[in-house]
C-alpha cells in the first residue's frame, strides 16, 4: 500500500519535472505525460488519505542565534570602518565632480557655449525660422560701410596676429576678410575660439562693414572687410583636408601645366617652380567635393551651366523644342563603335552613345521639325586622352531642311556666336575667377563663322609643309596644326569645315551630290580641336540600306532605324556638340576632366 509520504514525494517530483520542462520551453508533448501522471496521483492521494492533496509544508528556518556581547562589538567595529570608508569615497567623488565641472566650464567657455558672442551653434535642424537676414558675400561693398551685417560662409583661412585674428570667409566664388581683435566686447577666449576653429568649417559671422586702408588683395571683396562682433560655428569640419584650398587655387605654374605629354591622362602633382605646394589632378578628382570649392572651379561650372542656358535660349528662340531621348537602348546607336552593355531583364541592352536615332525620328519622322537634346552620352572607348571621357554631356540638335544643309550651318553659327557672346557678357566674374588661376587668351571668333571646305583645310596644311591627303582622315595632331594655321591666317579660334570624305563619316551621312567620295558633313573646331560633328542625314530608306550595306552593317541590326523613314520623312540635318569640350576649349583648359563635374574615364568611376 502506498503511503501518504510516498505519494506526496512522487507528486512533488513530477511537479518539479513539469516546472522545469516549462521553464526550458519544451513542447507540451514532452511534459504533458508527467502532468497527467501527477493528476492521477493526486486522485489516488485523495482515495488513500481521504483529503485533498496539498503541497508539503516548507521547512521553517531556525531563528538566528541570540547575539553574544563579543559579536556585537565586532559588528560595531565593522560598521565604523565601513562608515569611514564611505565618507572617504564620498569626499573623493565630490572632488572629482568639482574638477569635472571646472573642466567642463572651461571647455564650454572656450567653445563659447552659453556665450552670446561666439561658440558652437546648435545643429541646424529646422527648429526655428526667424527673420534673420544673411548677406551674400558678393553683395558686400563700401556702400554698406558702418552697417552691421550677418554672413554665412566657409572659414577659408584664419591667421592669428598678437591679440587678434584675421579670417577669410568664402561663399560660392566670393571671399571677404574678417578681423577680430581683443577689446571690451571681444574676449581673449573668443579670439582663441576663432583662431582654433578648423578651416572649412561653416560659420555665421556678424560684424560691422568697414573700408580697409589698403585693398584686401587676397579676397574678391577687396574694398571692404568685416569687424567681427559675433562668430558662431554652424558646422565644424571634422576631417583633415586632403589638400588646402589655398594650394588648390594657386595660379598655374608653367612647369606644372606642361607636365605630361599631350595625350597623357594626369598632370600628377609635379613640383612647382616657385616651390609652393601643388595639387595634382588625380588628388583633386579623388576629392572632387573639395576641389570644386576653388574660385576657378566655381567659375568653370557656372560658365558651363550658362552654356546650357544660352544653348536652350537661342534654339527655343528659333522654334526648337527640347526632346528627352532614352539612354537605355536595344542596339548600338552607331554601328561598330564601342558601347557599354548591360543586362535588361535577360536581354542585352546598351547605354546610348548618341541620341541620333531618336532625335532624327522626332525631327524628321514625327513632325516636330526642330528639336534639341541635352543629356549624357556614353562611350566605352578606352581612350586615355585629355579630351575624351566615357560619359560626357551631349548637346545635340536636329532640324528639317528645305534645300541645303547650309540652313543647319547658319543655325549652328548663330548658336555658337550667341553662346560665346553670352559667356563674355554674362559671366565676367566667373571668367575672371578662371583666368586668375588658369590664364587664357580670349576666344577669337568671326561673325558669321569662318567656313572652309575639308579640301581647303587639307590644302592649308600642305602649304605649311604638313602631309595631308584630301580624302584621308584628319589626325588630332593635324587638327591642332590646322587650328594654328587658321588663327594665323584668319584671326579666329573658331571655324568649321564641310564636305568631309564620305569614308570617314557614319553610314547615315548624306553623300555629296557631285562627288561620290565626299559627304554633306561638317565639323566645328575651337582652338584646333573638334567640338561638333554633324551632317545632312539620309532620309530615303533605300539609300540608307545601300549605305549600310556599303559599310558592311547587318541590316537586321538597324531595321527599326530604317523603318522609321518608310512612312514619309523630311529632309534634315543636325549635329552633336560635346559640352565639356566647348567649355574646356573656350577657357583654354589643358584637360577635359577640368570641365567635367565628376569625370568618368577608363580609370575613374568615382566619386
Ligand atoms: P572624336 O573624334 O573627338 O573622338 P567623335 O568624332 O567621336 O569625336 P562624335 O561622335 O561625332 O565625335 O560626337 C560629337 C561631339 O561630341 C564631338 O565633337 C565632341 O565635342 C564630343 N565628344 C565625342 N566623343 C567624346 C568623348 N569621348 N568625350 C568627350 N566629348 C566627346
Amino acid at each position: 500500500m502506498t503511503t501518504e509520504e510516498e505519494l506526496t514525494a512522487q507528486i512533488v517530483a513530477l511537479g518539479e519535472k513539469v516546472k522545469q520542462a516549462k521553464a526550458d520551453k519544451q513542447p507540451k508533448e514532452e511534459w504533458d505525460p508527467f502532468l497527467q501522471e501527477m493528476l492521477a496521483l493526486k486522485i489516488q492521494f485523495k482515495e488513500v488519505t481521504g483529503k485533498e492533496y496539498g503541497p508539503p509544508p516548507k521547512e521553517k528556518k531556525a531563528p538566528p542565534a541570540a547575539p553574544t556581547e563579543a559579536s556585537e562589538k565586532n559588528k560595531e567595529k565593522r560598521a565604523a570602518k565601513a562608515a569611514a570608508k564611505a565618507a572617504k569615497e564620498a569626499e573623493k567623488e565630490r572632488k572629482r565632480a568639482e574638477r569635472e565641472a571646472r573642466e567642463k566650464a572651461k571647455a564650454e567657455k572656450l567653445a563659447g557655449i552659453g556665450m552670446d558672442s561666439f561658440g558652437d551653434a546648435p545643429m541646424v535642424q529646422s527648429q526655428c525660422y526667424t527673420d534673420k537676414k544673411w548677406f551674400q558675400i558678393d553683395h558686400l561693398t563700401p556702400v554698406l560701410a558702418n552697417d552691421t551685417i550677418l554672413v554665412r560662409g566657409s572659414l577659408q583661412t584664419s591667421r592669428s596676429v598678437g591679440k587678434g585674428v584675421f579670417v577669410v570667409l568664402r561663399s560660392t566664388m566670393y571671399t571677404v576678410q574678417g578681423v577680430c581683435f581683443q577689446s571690451n566686447d571681444i574676449s581673449p577666449e573668443m579670439i582663441k575660439y576663432v583662431a582654433g576653429l578648423p578651416v572649412e568649417s561653416i560659420v555665421d559671422v556678424e560684424g560691422v562693414v568697414t573700408v580697409p586702408n589698403q585693398p584686401v588683395e587676397a579676397c574678391t571683396q577687396k574694398m571692404v572687410e568685416i569687424q567681427i562682433k559675433k562668430f558662431f560655428c554652424v558646422v565644424k569640419a571634422k576631417k583633415a583636408m586632403p589638400f588646402q584650398i589655398e594650394d588648390a587655387m594657386r595660379p598655374d605654374d608653367s612647369k606644372e601645366a606642361d607636365v605630361g605629354a599631350y595625350e597623357a591622362n594626369d598632370d600628377a602633382a609635379a613640383p612647382r617652380q616657385d616651390g609652393l605646394p601643388s595639387v595634382g589632378l588625380e588628388n583633386r578628382l579623388n576629392n572632387r567635393w573639395v576641389d570644386l570649392r576653388t574660385p576657378a572651379n566655381q567659375g568653370i561650372f557656372r560658365i558651363e551651366s550658362m552654356v546650357g542656358c544660352l544653348f536652350r535660349e537661342c534654339l527655343m528662340e528659333k522654334g526648337f523644342i527640347e526632346l528627352h531621348t532614352p539612354k537605355l537602348i536595344k542596339g548600338a546607336s552607331e554601328g561598330g563603335a564601342e558601347v557599354f552593355t548591360l543586362d535588361y531583364f535577360g536581354e542585352q541592352a546598351c547605354l546610348s552613345m548618341s541620341p541620333q536615332l531618336h532625335k532624327q525620328m522626332a525631327c524628321a519622322c514625327s513632325g516636330f521639325e526642330r528639336v534639341f537634346v541635352t543629356g549624357p552620352v556614353f562611350r566605352a572607348e578606352n581612350s586615355n586622352t585629355r579630351r575624351h571621357l566615357c560619359e560626357f554631356t551631349g548637346f545635340d540638335m536636329e532640324m528639317v531642311i528645305n534645300e541645303h544643309y547650309d540652313e543647319v550651318l547658319e543655325v549652328f553659327s548663330d548658336l555658337f556666336i550667341h553662346i560665346f557672346d553670352g559667356i563674355n557678357e554674362r559671366c565676367k566674374k566667373e571668367l575672371e575667377a578662371v583666368r586668375a588661376q588658369h590664364p587664357f587668351e580670349d576666344l577669337k571668333y568671326l561673325r558669321p563663322t569662318l567656313k572652309l571646305t575639308y579640301a581647303e583645310g587639307c590644302a592649308l596644311l600642305r602649304e605649311a609643309g604638313i602631309e595631308q591627303g584630301d580624302y584621308d582622315d584628319l589626325s588630332t595632331e593635324n587638327e591642332k596644326k590646322l587650328g594654328d594655321i587658321v588663327r594665323e591666317k584668319y584671326d579666329t579660334d573658331f571655324f568649321f569645315m564641310d564636305k568631309y570624305p564620305l569614308s570617314v563619316r557614319p553610314f547615315y551621312t548624306m553623300p555629296d551630290p557631285k562627288n561620290p567620295q565626299l559627304s554633306n558633313s561638317y565639323d566645328f573646331f575651337i582652338r584646333g580641336q573638334e567640338i561638333l560633328s554633324g551632317a545632312q542625314r539620309i532620309h530615303e530608306p533605300d539609300l540608307l540600306e545601300e549605305r549600310a550595306n556599303a559599310w558592311g552593317i547587318d541590316l537586321s541590326t538597324i531595321e527599326e532605324y530604317v523603318d522609321s523613314f518608310r512612312n514619309g520623312a523630311q529632309p534634315h540635318g543636325g549635329g552633336g556638340i560635346g559640352l565639356e569640350r566647348v567649355v574646356m576649349l573656350f577657357l583654354g583648359l589643358p584637360n577635359i576632366r577640368k570641365a567635367s563635374w565628376f569625370p568618368r574615364d577608363p580609370k575613374r568611376l568615382a566619386p
